[in-house]
Parts: structure tokens; sequence; C-alpha cells
């Protein structure tokens, strides 16, 4: 019988690279490879890859901490799914959201942070030194820790929604806007995200309704004016989306309104909601103090319930949520885990 053919996720043959990588481990790595070494106790880990985690290991490896930063398998955060960005300061003519991250994680490797690329899966804050578990196997150990894991998309919540989702359904314009060549398109939600997919989807789609639940925007003046001067671009006000309809891809929505209590079936070939974001502390539940809504609670300036855990970003920011507000955030956890160290070991 010839060898057999074995197949791997790329998940699972990144774990083998890992833990053949750390099994060589307390032997030093490879110049210019991408080797950790999970045996090393760390001053500092950041969680997430977003503006507010690379701003910390840009301030973290330059206060020579050597910052370790584990970015998840998408990389870069929200800003990598976003298209211009016209209000990151530096930027006068406005800067692509994934060249901008690409170039805060080359700033952020300039000064010496590793990248680690998993998943966390489990962590144990009692005290320092913190214990991080990624992708269920290797551990790594740190005497402080800044969570800036953001926040992810929420979803209305239909079944046909969770069914359709990759065949039409979709949080992201800019990762599947490019499908929609020639189409009719709904996007869902008032703020600032449904007006910047909407614009964004009219570079493709030939109609894009937007279907808001009440009769104002939350957007920005600037954002709304730009989506009502758009020809292309329909506004469904005082109403939601009750089911989305077809088979194996999208076809149409089922729209109620609210005010009359009218149902109506509109045909579309993709439905973008654009409703709003969750934060991302579930691996946090019941180890750190988080608000109602599951936001990390932060006190003089990032600290959480925790000493030496440190929290920037979308994680603990639910009225702010901006690149700018979460780059300043992630400069000072790092700044706040530096002095709690200094404090600590003088
Ligand atoms: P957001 O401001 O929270 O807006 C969410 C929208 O979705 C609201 O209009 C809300 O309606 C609606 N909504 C929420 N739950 C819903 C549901 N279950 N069904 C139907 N509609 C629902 O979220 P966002 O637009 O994602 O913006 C988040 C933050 O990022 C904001 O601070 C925003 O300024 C910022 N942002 C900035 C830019 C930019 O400057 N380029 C781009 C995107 C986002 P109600 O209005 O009735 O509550």
């Amino acid at each position: 019988m010839g060898p057999s053919l074995v197949l791997l996720s790329a998940s699972k043959l990144a774990s083998y690279l890992r833990a053949f990588a750390s099994s060589l481990n307390p032997l030093p790595c490879i110049p210019s490879t991408p080797c950790v070494k999970f045996s090393l106790m760390r001053n500092v880990v950041i969680i997430g890859s977003g503006p507010a985690g690379l701003t910390a290991a840009v301030y973290a490896a330059r206060a020579n901490l050597s910052p370790l930063l584990i970015e998840g398998w998408q990389s870069g955060g929200q800003l990598t799914t976003t298209t211009e960005v016209e209000n990151y300061p530096g930027f006068a003519k406005g800067i692509m959201g994934p060249e901008l991250m690409k170039e805060m994680r080359a700033q952020a490797e300039r000064f010496g942070t590793e990248f680690l690329t998993g998943e966390v899966t489990a962590v144990a804050l009692t005290q320092p030194p913190f214990t991080l578990t990624i992708d269920g196997e290797q551990t790594v150990r740190t005497k402080t820790l800044i969570i800036a894991t953001g926040a992810s998309a929420i979803q209305i919540g239909l079944k046909n929604e969770a069914r359709l989702t990759g065949h039409g359904v979709s949080t992201c314009a800019t990762c599947d806007g490019f499908f929609f060549k020639g189409k009719e398109l709904i996007v869902v939600g008032g703020g600032d995200s449904a007006m910047e997919e909407a614009t964004f989807l009219t570079k493709f789609a030939t109609k894009v309704s937007i279907v808001h639940r009440r009769d104002k925007l939350r957007a920005s003046k600037i954002m709304q004016d730009r989506a009502a001067k758009n020809e292309k671009i329909a506004f469904v006000w005082n109403s939601v989306v009750e089911d989305i309809l077809g088979n194996d891809v999208v076809t149409g929505v089922r729209v109620k309104n609210l005010v009359t209590g009218k149902v109506t079936e509109v045909p579309c070939a993709g439905v973008f909601v654009a409703i709003g974001h969750h934060p991302n502390t579930n691996l946090f539940s019941g180890q750190l103090e988080m608000d109602p809504k599951g936001y990390v609670r932060t006190t003089e300036g990032t600290a959480t319930s925790v000493p030496g855990v440190f929290a920037a970003g979308d994680v603990q920011d639910s009225t702010y949520r901006q690149a700018v507000t979460a780059a300043g955030s992630g400069c000072m956890a790092a700044i706040d885990a530096e002095r709690f160290l200094v404090s600590r070991e003088g």
C-alpha cells in the first residue's frame, strides 16, 4: 500500500508546528524564523491585533518589555473589513482600513513585538502570573495581560440569517460586496456602519435599500448625507427584516413596517447586517468584572478588576468605539502595564 495522504486543517497544522517549535525550547529560536518561547515568563502579553492591541504592542516594545501579541486567525480586527478610514489623524487623504492595520503591525514588529497566531481558548486570571492556553494546547505565562479582543458584528437572530450566511447574508460589505455586481441588496441598520456599507455596496449593486427600525438615523451627519445623496440608495423607515428568503441563496426578505404592521416581500440577492457589535469577552466571563452588556469594566485608565490585567479598545468601550480611541487606550494600557511591573519589581 502506498503512503497515505494526510490532510490537515490550517489550524491543526499550525498547532503541530507550534508544538514542534515549543518542543525545541528552551533552545534559542532560529534568527528570522517565527518561534515563540512558550517556556518564557512574559512581561506583557496582548490579546488582539486591532488598533488597541497593536498600539499597546508599540508602546510596550519601546519600553523594552518584549511583548508577545496573540492575534486570531483573522488578524487586524474590524478595520480589516472596512473601506476608507477618513477620520484617523495623520492621513489627510484617508487610508484604507487594511492598509492602516498593516502599517500598525509593521510598526509594532519594528520595535520587537513577537506575534503568535492562534486562539486563546482559556485564561487563568486569579493572580499574576496569569496563564493563557492557546488552541487548547500550549500555555503562556505572563506578569501582565492586556486584553484588546475588540467586538464582533451582531446578528439579527433569524433562523434563515444563520442558514444563509455566506450565501447572500453578510456582515462585511468590503469582503463580499464584489459578489453582487448588478444585483439589488438590503442593508439593515441606521448607524455609521449601515451608511458606510450601503454606500460602498453601490459600487456593485444596482440598488441598495437601507431598512431601519426607526425614522431617524443614528449615523453621523456626514455619513447620513453621503448615503442620502446617493441615487442608488433608498430608505425603508420604521421597518424590520422579519425573515430572509431563499433555499440555497438569498432571493429576498420579508419586511415588516412597525407603524402600519404591513408585511412586504422585497426581492434581493444579498442582505448586509450592520446593526452594531458585541464585545468579545466570553473568555473572561466570571474572572473579570463586566458591565451588563458584557464590556470589561475599567477604572483609573485601563485597569480591570484584576490587578495586572488591563483592557483597551472596543472590548471595554461601548461609547466611543473609534479606531483612534482604541489606539489611545492601547497606549494607556501599555503604560499602565509598565507602571504595574515597576511597582511590583522596582
Ligand atoms: P451603532 O452605532 O450601534 O448602530 C447600530 C444601528 O443598528 C442602529 O441604528 C440601531 O438602531 C440598529 N439596530 C440595532 N439592533 C438592531 C436590531 N436588532 N434590528 C434592527 N436594527 C438594529 O453601530 P455601528 O453603526 O456599527 O457603529 C458603531 C460605532 O462605530 C459608532 O461609534 C460609529 O460611529 C463607528 N463607526 C464609524 C465609521 C466611520 O467613521 N467610518 C464606520 C462605521 C462605524 P437604533 O438607531 O434604533 O438604535
